[in-house]
């Protein structure tokens, strides 16, 4: 089941022209967004291009240098973390080492006065929700595994009955098979709990499995937001393209016959119905998976021939290495679509108009 993005629900977190200024660099440069309420988005882009200070800002640890950030129309910027219906999980959890998984679990709960026993009540099912036994109430958190530590300090943050859940790279240190398993209980516990999630990430995949929305920063700003297929199949430009996986591009220009030309090309480049450029020149861009072998003219819309001399199995995939002039071309097909190159590796290689990407130069 895919999230559907919740456009009906009301915004929850508003962002209205925010900026952090440190000396004279802007970290957060103008960022206007809407969060909805119950939504899962995720926010990434490069190291440095200010993920981090606008979720500081988000929870509360940074107040802007200006613009506005409110909740439920509530004006937040200097309002403290703890005064806000929101909580936190550093990439580092933060929690405290020589204390039990109960203790922390029961933190915040303790800081509201709860009694005790209705604590270790909320605290075990607290546990359930996060898929640790029972037993471990009692246990150090120092004994737990590092998948184990992440699920506790999740059952502390969702102890504070926070409406909004800001996460700071939670899974980046975890293997591969953890982080895949922690991946799809993040969003399973989004789906459980209806809270809205604000995900920061450098993993591309840890984005598209679990968000209903991600958006892209660049140098401060969100460059842009949409559905993980609106972000992977219609990126703005060729950075976001490129950010979201592997691509191969073509530079365009428009001549006195209103053909598409590419250096590369033999013909004319069919461009899509609806996806000519607005200026003379632009970059046409094919993911791997959408090129493929061509045994004639004609049996893709855009042709060019050239040496098949790499492949890569990727599991359930294969990757191949085309080579034509200058430029090497990636095709990624299922295993066992069967590939035979002519002498010496030749091959053709095409794409059809309808998957491409068209963006400015
Ligand atoms: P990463 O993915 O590497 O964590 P990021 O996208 O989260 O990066 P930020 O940590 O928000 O980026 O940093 C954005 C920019 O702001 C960086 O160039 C950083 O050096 C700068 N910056 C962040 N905090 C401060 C600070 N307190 N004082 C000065 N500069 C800062």
């Amino acid at each position: 089941v895919t999230t559907a993005p919740k456009t009906t629900a009301k915004p929850i977190l508003q962002l209205v022209g925010v900026k952090k200024v440190f000396g004279d660099f802007a970290a957060v440069d103008g960022i206007n967004l809407d969060i909805r309420e119950g939504e899962f988005v995720t926010i990434v882009g490069p190291s440095g291009s200010g993920k981090t200070t606008l979720l500081r800002m988000l929870a509360g640890l940074e107040a802007p240098t200006s613009g506005n950030i409110s909740l439920h129309g509530e004006l937040m910027n200097n309002v403290p973390p703890n005064k806000r219906p929101t909580c936190l999980v550093f990439q580092s959890l933060a929690l405290f080492p020589h204390k039990t998984v109960g203790d922390n679990i029961e933190f915040p709960l303790k800081v509201k006065k709860i009694d005790p026993a209705a604590r270790k009540a909320r605290a075990l099912e607290l546990l359930r929700m996060v898929r640790l036994p029972e037993s471990y109430y009692g246990k150090n958190v120092m004994q737990c595994s590092g998948g184990e530590r992440q699920r506790v300090a999740l059952a502390r943050a969702f102890a504070y009955d926070p409406e909004v859940l800001f996460f700071d790279e939670p899974l980046s240190a975890l293997d591969y098979k953890l982080k895949k398993l922690l991946e799809k209980e993040f969003k399973d516990l989004h789906r459980q709990t209806g809270k809205t999630f604000v995900y920061i990430t450098h993993s591309l995949e840890e984005a598209m499995v679990m968000s209903d929305r991600i958006g892209v920063m660049r140098a401060g700003k969100v460059v842009q937001i949409g559905t993980p297929e609106e972000i992977y199949g219609r990126p703005v430009d060729r950075f976001v393209a490129e950010f979201f996986g592997e691509v191969n591009s073509f530079a365009i220009t428009r001549d006195g016959f209103g053909k598409w030309n590419a250096p590369e090309l033999a013909s004319p480049v069919t461009i899509a119905p609806g996806r000519e450029p607005a200026e003379g020149k632009a970059t046409v861009i094919i993911r791997p998976e959408n090129m493929r072998f061509a045994s004639h003219e004609g049996d893709a819309e855009n042709i060019l021939s050239g040496i098949l001399f790499n492949e890569y199995a990727l599991g359930s995939r294969v990757q191949y290495q085309v080579r034509a002039g200058k430029k090497t071309y990636l095709l990624e097909l299922p295993r066992g679509a069967a590939v035979s190159p002519g002498p010496n590796g030749e091959v053709m290689i095409g794409w059809d108009a309808a998957d491409a990407i068209v963006v400015e130069a």
